[in-house]
Formats: C-alpha cells, structure tokens, sequence
C-alpha cells in the first residue's frame, strides 16, 4: 500500500513537472502575457480573487463618523502616466471622466449618471469646489470618484513652487469640503510638461490622461458627432474625457444617454479610473504569480 501510494505521487509530480514545463515553454513562445491571459491557472486565480468593496461601499457600512474616502492608486501606477488602462482580460469595462467642474451644470450630469447607475471620475477644479462646495459633496454623495484638477486651471509654463501651490491646495480644498483624498491628478488641457505633472509625479500621483477625446468643449462639435466619436473609439480599459464645468454643457448633457445606453448596450461596465487601475493590478498580480509559478516549477524539473 505504501508502495502504490508512492508511486501514485511519483506519477502525480512528473505530471505536474510536465504541466509547468508545458506552462512555461508556451509561454517562451508567445507573447508571454498573451499566452498566460488565456491560460485556465490565471482564469482560476482570478476566479478566487475577492472582489474589493469600493471606497463608498466600505463607507457605507461605517458606522460612526464618515471616513474619509481614499483615492490611491495600486503602487505600480504612483507617479505613472496613465492613458489607459492595459487589462490583460480585455474585460468590457470602461471609465467616464469629467473635467473642469464642479458648476452649475454638474447636477444634470449627476443626474443622469443616477438615471443609468453609472459611477465616473469628476477631475475638479479647486477654485470650482470653493465656489460650489455644496455640488462637490453631492458628486462625492452619489458615490463617484474625485480627481485633482488644480486651482486655476494653468497651463502655462510655472515653477515648482506654483506647481505644488496649484496642486495642493486644490488636494486641502477637495479635503475639507468633501472628505475624500485622491492622488489621481489630471493636468489642464492634458500638458505633461509645464511643472504641474512631474510634481504630481513626485507626490505619488498618478496622471490620468485618456484614450478617448471627443472635444465636447469645442462649440463646433455636435451631440450626435460627440456620440460618434466615443462610440468609434471606445476600447475595453479605456477613459473618456469629458467635461461637466466650464461652460455650456448642454452637447455634453444631450450625448451623454445615447453614448450610455450604446456602450451597456456592447457589453460595457462603467467603472471609476480607481477602479479601474485597481483590476488591472489584481490581473497583473496574478500573472505574476502564475509566471513567478512556473519559473519556480520549471526550476524544479531542472534539478
Ligand atoms: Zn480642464
């Protein structure tokens, strides 16, 4: 009996050797994230990952004194520029992102994410929250995600000084009135090289750029080619730049439905940039470990 038992394990470790080894030379010949998205051990790894309660979901169930809601991006995207999100999955999530606000527009926008259970990401404005304070804590009440979008919106070239004065009183202002800290920052008209993104950088920020520009802003764009433009580039992983203050937002407010609707309709979930960064790090881990196991196991075989 004994013995049958350990020829039974012999049998059971040559078979798993072989699985690893197999593992491992399909991933030396493919595109190795490629090879490993599509591999039932990741599949299985992710299966078991518990899904992360939101900031607003731990909120709730608080009890006593609100905490304050944290924005903090997975260590691997701190002082990163991001564009996009690279989700190994190819999951159909996507993220709405608003800039310029708050103002007086935002509760129509609010309202209409309400309408359609979508959760975005508000980029504001600190001189915007001091003016509107009352329409940040409704953002932050209806459960979305808060980006830092400085003080006075500059995009000219400054010195640290301002830059960090630019940031960090907007990151206090959105603090004190709303509760919520975020280190997701987004430069005005998306310059990278003015000061205020290496700042942000530095400060363990990520920068949030976006892979989809409709140019609502611009009073030359329709609603309907508004529509067009997110509609025929929206990508799993993706952001969408939009904009909820500075101005009229009445393109914005006419699209936005159409542009919901289509997008649910294709299979999409609308998730906040935080949410976002946090599935692309629970996907990369676990490729990690399903690489840093069959490094391990072939290491093994070798001996
Ligand atoms: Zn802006």
């Amino acid at each position: 009996m004994a013995e049958r038992d350990s020829i039974g394990w012999q049998q059971q470790t040559l078979f798993a050797l072989a699985a690893a080894a197999g593992l491992f030379s399909i991933g030396m010949h493919l595109p190795w994230r490629q090879a490993l998205s599509q591999n039932p051990l990741l599949a299985a790894i992710q299966s078991t990952g518990q899904k992360q309660p939101t900031p607003a979901e731990v909120r709730a169930r608080t009890v006593g004194p609100p905490a304050p809601l944290i924005y903090s991006p997975p260590a691997r995207f701190q002082g990163q520029i991001i564009y996009h999100s690279q989700l190994p999955s190819k999951e159909k999530v996507i993220a709405l992102t608003f800039d310029d606000g708050p103002w007086i527009e935002t509760p129509k926008v609010l309202g209409i994410l309400k309408e359609y259970d979508v959760k975005a990401t508000f980029f504001m404005i600190g001189q915007h929250v001091q003016t509107y304070p009352d329409i940040a804590k409704q953002v932050v009440a209806a459960g979305h995600a808060l980006g830092n979008h400085t003080w006075h919106h500059y995009t000219h070239q400054m010195d640290g000084a301002t830059a960090a004065a630019e940031i960090d009183n907007t990151s206090n202002r959105i603090f004190q009135v709303t509760g919520v800290k975020t280190q997701l920052f987004r430069p005005p008209a998306g310059r990278l090289e003015n000061g205020l993104a290496e700042y942000a950088r530095n400060q363990k920020n990520s920068v949030v750029m976006w892979s989809v520009d409709p140019l609502d802003w611009l009073e030359s764009t329709s609603p309907q080619s508004l529509v067009k433009a997110v509609l025929d580039n929206a990508q799993p992983g993706g952001i969408v730049l939009l904009h909820d203050g500075g101005g009229n937002r009445t393109r914005t407010l006419q699209a936005l439905p159409p542009i919901i609707a289509e997008l649910k309709q294709r299979g999409y979930r609308f998730v906040s940039v935080q949410e976002l960064l946090e599935m692309e790090d629970r996907e990369m881990n676990a490729i990690d470990e399903v690489e840093a196991k069959a490094k391990a196991d072939n290491l093994k075989q070798q001996l």
